[in-house]
Order: C-alpha cells, then structure tokens, then sequence
C-alpha cells in the first residue's frame, strides 16, 4: 500500500472551505484525508472505519469552543463532506473517562448532548475511543491485512514482528465505554506509540498532522502487506478443480428454498460474484473448515451472518436431487444459527428476538459465492465483505491459523442495539426483494409502469428495443437491462435467463411491448400479420413460458401481466392486424390462468384504450379523430368519463393486478368508459 497524499489536493481542500465559518483547516484536512482511507477497499468497506480532529470551532454564542469532529453514522469516509463529522463539546465529553461505566443508551445521549448542532448525525459509536486519546487527528479502519495478523493464536509474536514496539495491542472489547477506557490506558502505557492494533477489529494511529497520521496508517498496513505477501507466495494450498454448475437452473431454486420456510416467506435477491481469487477459494480442500470460523471483525456480521452455507451440487443432479441438496444443507443451517441464538442469550440471561435464521452468503463451488439480500444493495453490501473475509482468511491461514472470536462475542454484536440500529432504518416497501420483468419499459405505459413499481421497492429488469431510451430510463431507476427486439424470441428468452443470473429469479412480469400495424384484411401482406404476431402475440408467449418456468421453480407464485387492448373485445375498421392477435393474448391470459393456478401464479390483462403514446402516429390519431368530427383532444376524452386516459393510469392498473392477491383470468378496463368495447 502507498501513500495517495497530495500536498496540491490537500491544499486545494483547504481552500474551498477558506471562506466557510464552519469549516476551518483542521477540518478541510481531516475531510481530504478521511476520504484517501475511505476510499481505499482493503481498509475500510460500506461505511465502516471512522476518524475525527480535535480543533476549535465557534459555538452560538460566538465563543471559540474545544470540539472533537468525528465520523457521524449513515456517512461513507470516501465521499464524505464536513457535515459527516460532526463537532461535540470535548471537554466534557473526556470528562466522562472518570465513570465507571456508562451504558450504551447514556453513551449516545452524551454524544448527542455535546452537539454544536443539533441536527447532526449521531457521532460513531466510536466516539469516546478519539475523545480519549490525546491525539489531533486520529484514523481508524478495519484493514484486511491487519486483520489477518490479528486473527491468530500467535498474534502477539507476528505483531511484534511486523510492527515492532510503534503499536501496541489492545485485547478485544467492544466498541463502547470499555473499550474507550482500555484504549486510552493502552495507549498512556505506551508514549512513543504510533497507533494501537485493536485484537479482531482493525487499526488506529494518531498524529499531529492529518499527513502523518494518515501515512502511519498506511506504512502499518503496508508493512502488514508485505509481511503476508512473502508466506502467500511461498505456501501451497491444497485446492482441487470444481467443475462448472449451470446458474441458471439453481437459482430459482436456491431463490425458492430460501425464501420459504413453514408460512414464512420472504423474497430475496441472489447477487452472484466468480472470480479467480473466489473461485479457488472454493477449491480449498479445506472448505468445509476455514469458511466455518467466523467473520475476521464482529463488525460483518449484522449483514453476512456469522458463517455462510456451504452448498455442494453435481453436475450431474436432476432438478428434484437440487431441491433436496439445498433443503437438507438450508434445514441444517436454520436449525444451527437457531441452537446458537438459543444457546447464547440463555448464557447471558437475555430475552432476544431470534433474528431470521437465513444465510446471506451461500458459497457454491463450481458457480461462485452468492449472497442475498432483500434489496440489491444489502445483496451487494454482504458480497463485498465477504469477499473481504475470503481474503483475509486466505492470508491468515498463510502466516498461521485463521482464528476468530468465541460465539458469545459474535453473539454480543449481532444483538446489539446499536448494531441492529444500522439496519432498521429503512421502511419496507410492498415489492421489497421482488423482480419485475417490464418490457416496452422506455417510454409510454412502460415506462410509467417502471417507474410505479420502482416506487414500491420492486427490482426492475427493463427491456425495449430503443438502446438509448432504455438507457436512460434503466439509469435512473437504477434497474438492469437489454436491449432487444421481443419479437425476436432467443434474444427474449436470453434475457429473462440473464434476469434469473443477475437476481436469482422473476416474481413479476408486465408484457407490455407492442405496435399497431393497420390494413383491410382482405388486401393484407402476410408478412405485416406475421410480423405482428411476432409482437403482439408470440413475444407475449415467449415472455410467459419462460417465466412460468422459472416462478414453478421457485415455487412461490407469481404474477403475469399482458398489455391487451381495447381491439381485442372491440375490433376497429383496418385494425385486423393489431387487433387479431391481441384477441389471441386474451385466450392466451386465459389458458396460462388455468393452467398454473395451482402453483399461484396470476395471470391477467390490461384491456386499455386511447392513450397518448408512441404507439399510434400523430397523423393516424387526427384522421380517426377528424371522421369522428373532434379535435385530437375532445379525441382522447370521448369517454363516458369525459376524462383523458393517461401511461399512468394504466400502470395504477397493472400494480393493482399485481397485488390482487384473488384474481387471476381477469381483464381489467381502463379506457374512460365505453360500453361498446366492455368485454362480455
Ligand atoms: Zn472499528
């Protein structure tokens, strides 16, 4: 690791906060620095690691005041701004070293109390450990390489050895009051130290300037580095060649199993990661062992748990040999993380809410390490630690023997408030965890559809065939997606398979894509009626054979939804091309609704009319208007509503099919009224 310090950057930050009265230069400083060790994923990930300055700042009354600025919680180091640090009174705040003990409650009522300003984020509950210290600026992180000498029965030995007398070690505590104390008495035994080394946790160093106590970071972890790179190179691991398993066909499966046990059911995201390092850790011959000890810092665990299922699959297992693989090996897994909550709280004489027993890394040799996640970031989030953990435990077992804290700590951490404060922040959303396959989704009804169900929480897989629209609308939903043509019906197919890769399955899909070609029948090309088949009939099937495939799998419902038209039941002079295959959408609607209703998937239709969208040229809506003797305006709203029929009403349509969790075969209206197009 290198020092990313530039003297021209750490100027220019001094200057664009030169004219602001709350931000002096010990603060532009701690800003520039905290960023260099935010952004640097081997120190710190998600969040984690925290800094902080002790300067002088003005309170309300004007008067120059002793403040710690430290990290405040819900801020990343790597972007972080001066109001992700905020100021508390010092003075009083070191005070409190005198107590005996303070709870966890008391120490966060402290922290708030001392805040200049009242609209500041919670300080990090780390806060007391930087007040302690005497030091000006302080950093702190979770780094993989310290971690992987700390986590070790010979700790002390290859500390010495790496970082001689300059840092000394600190015994696991967790964060709070204790370890605050301990830390201050370390670091007062220790005059000339540099840093602490804090035993299963991670790094401090201080220093006067911003500069030195950022590059003692880095030199410490370099040296750590180094130290671990040597006995890597040297050692050979006994790995063996994992043959490749087929994602595709596991992950509706894993996605089902996990997501239901008894009546409880929950929809997971399956975020896959492979890459060389993953993959032969997954070879390890020793598997079943180093993956089984732990995470390297208490800190992963509120988003890994504590260990992740080993799932071994064949290539040559059949579908119902799958399901039972994953059944027994997720069977065993609840039943452990329960005995061990269990276990633990009656030891501490403490009622807790047993958390879900679910894994959130499944380690699957021959595909990968997938994670899971009600959301793709918490998916995302646990993918990263744990490829973090893989690391450290790759190099811990090189210097030595990866070991790791005994269950009451870990336990410890996972139940405590302050931990699970992290997590609870977010209200749920109706379509949390869910996948909804939209397609036609750049613009018009499609795009509106999006975006209603990405309000809800859904995670979107979005196709249309306009790259650049699509682009757009995908960016800004954050939702994945491809490009294609529906009527081509293998880019179709490949798409919803890339869906199941990238999230794990489909809940939902909203066929919606479709063209109006007109023409008398009887003057007709063949080729104009194929071509509309092709989209207005077959990429309707297509869309839905496959996704059937994947919900039978998964085994928990779904729902399907067709975009018909008011063609359908109302046919239009020269309309025959358009209209006869939406007809068939609706035999279609009907026959999927018999047929997998006994699996709980719903299958239903839109039935919309005279929208304002791409579908119909302006011209064509003006001369259908003129031989109606109206305007295009009194066009759109020759309902019995008088009431223009918007994209948005006809998404409000699609959402309701969604949730109604009764109706299945059913056509849902929405044209304004007109009693002439009803179905009957
Ligand atoms: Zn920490």
């Amino acid at each position: 690791m290198e020092s990313k310090w530039s003297e021209e950057d750490a100027r220019a930050a001094v200057e664009r906060w030169a004219d602001s009265e709350r931000v002096n230069e010990d603060l532009a400083l701690r800003v520039y620095s905290s960023r260099l060790i935010g952004r640097e994923p081997t120190l710190v990930l998600h969040g984690g690691g925290n800094t902080s300055v002790k300067t002088r700042l003005k309170d309300d009354t004007g008067e120059e005041v002793d403040v710690l600025c430290v990290k405040g919680s819900g801020w990343d180091l790597g972007d972080i701004e001066p109001p992700g640090l905020p100021a508390v009174r010092l003075g009083s705040l070191a005070q409190l070293r005198a107590r005996e003990a303070l709870s966890d409650e008391d120490m966060v009522n402290a922290q708030r109390t001392r805040l200049l300003d009242a609209s500041s984020p919670n300080p990090s509950v780390e806060t007391l450990l930087h007040a302690f210290l005497p030091a000006k600026f302080i950093d702190h992180s979770h780094a993989d390489a310290v971690l992987a000498l700390v986590d070790q029965p010979e700790r002390e030995a290859i500390c010495a050895e790496v970082f001689g007398d300059r840092f000394p070690l600190v015994p696991y505590v967790m964060p709070g009051f204790a370890l605050a104390k301990l830390a201050a008495e370390v670091a007062e035994a220790h005059p000339d130290a540099e840093g602490l080394v804090l035993l299963k946790h991670g790094l401090f160093t201080f220093a006067d300037t911003a500069k030195e106590s950022y590059e003692r970071h880095v030199r410490a972890v370099d040296a750590a580095e180094r130290y671990i790179a040597t006995r890597r190179s040297t050692l050979g691991v006994p790995r063996r060649a994992v043959p490749t398993l087929d994602w595709a066909r596991i992950a509706p499966r894993l996605r089902g199993a996990l997501g239901t046990e008894g009546d409880r059911q929950v929809h997971y995201l399956l975020h896959r990661r492979s890459t060389p390092v993953i993959d032969a850790y997954l070879g390890r011959e020793d598997l079943d062992d180093v993956s089984q000890r732990g995470t390297p810092t208490p800190d992963h665990v509120i988003r890994t748990k504590r260990v992740p299922l080993v799932l071994e699959l064949e290539p040559s297992m059949d579908d119902a040999a799958i399901d039972r693989a994953i059944d027994a090996a997720l069977t065993r897994y609840r039943k452990d993380y329960r005995a061990y909550v269990k276990a633990e709280a009656a030891k501490k004489g403490r009622e807790v809410v047993a958390l879900d027993p679910d894994p959130r890394v499944v380690l699957i040799p021959g595909v990968g390490m997938v994670t899971v996640g009600t959301t793709p970031k918490a998916a995302r989030v646990a993918a990263d630690l744990h490829e973090h953990c893989i690391d450290v435990i790759e190099s811990a077992e090189a210097v030595g023997t990866y070991e790791v804290l005994p269950l009451g700590d870990v336990f410890d951490m996972e139940y405590w408030s302050l931990e699970q404060a992290k997590l609870g922040k977010k209200q749920p959303k109706r379509f949390d965890g869910q996948v909804v396959v939209i397609t036609g989704a750049a613009s018009g009804i499609g795009e509106a559809t999006a975006r209603l169900f990405a309000a809800e929480g859904a995670t979107l897989f979005l196709i249309d065939r306009e790259p650049k629209a699509l682009e757009k609308v995908a960016q800004e939903l954050a939702a994945a997606h491809v490009a294609l043509d529906v009527s081509d019906a293998s880019a179709l197919r490949a798409a919803l398979a890339q869906c199941v890769k990238v999230f794990g399955g489909v809940d939902g899909v909203v066929s919606n894509a479709g063209f109006a070609p007109q023409g008398a029948l009887h003057t007709l090309d063949d080729e104009l009626l194929q071509q509309s088949f092709a989209v207005n009939f077959f990429a309707h099937h297509v869309i839905a054979q496959e996704a059937v495939k994947v919900m039978r799998a998964q085994g928990f419902g779904g729902f399907i939804l067709f975009n018909a038209s008011k063609a359908a039941f109302n046919p239009g002079k020269d309309f025959g091309p358009y209209a006869i295959p939406k007809a068939a959408v609706i035999a279609l609607m009907k026959q999927l609704a018999l047929e997998n209703g006994e699996v709980g998937i719903r299958v239903n239709a839109v039935n919309a009319d005279r929208i304002r969208t791409g579908l119909l040229p302006p011209a064509f809506v003006e001369e259908r208007a003129k031989a109606r003797g109206l305007d295009a305006d009194a066009y759109f709203r020759s309902n019995l509503l008088k009431r223009e029929v918007t994209a948005e009403d006809v998404a409000g349509a699609f959402l309701s099919l969604a949730l109604a969790k009764s109706t299945t075969g059913s056509v849902f209206t929405v044209d304004g009224g007109n009693i002439a197009a009803s179905p009957r």
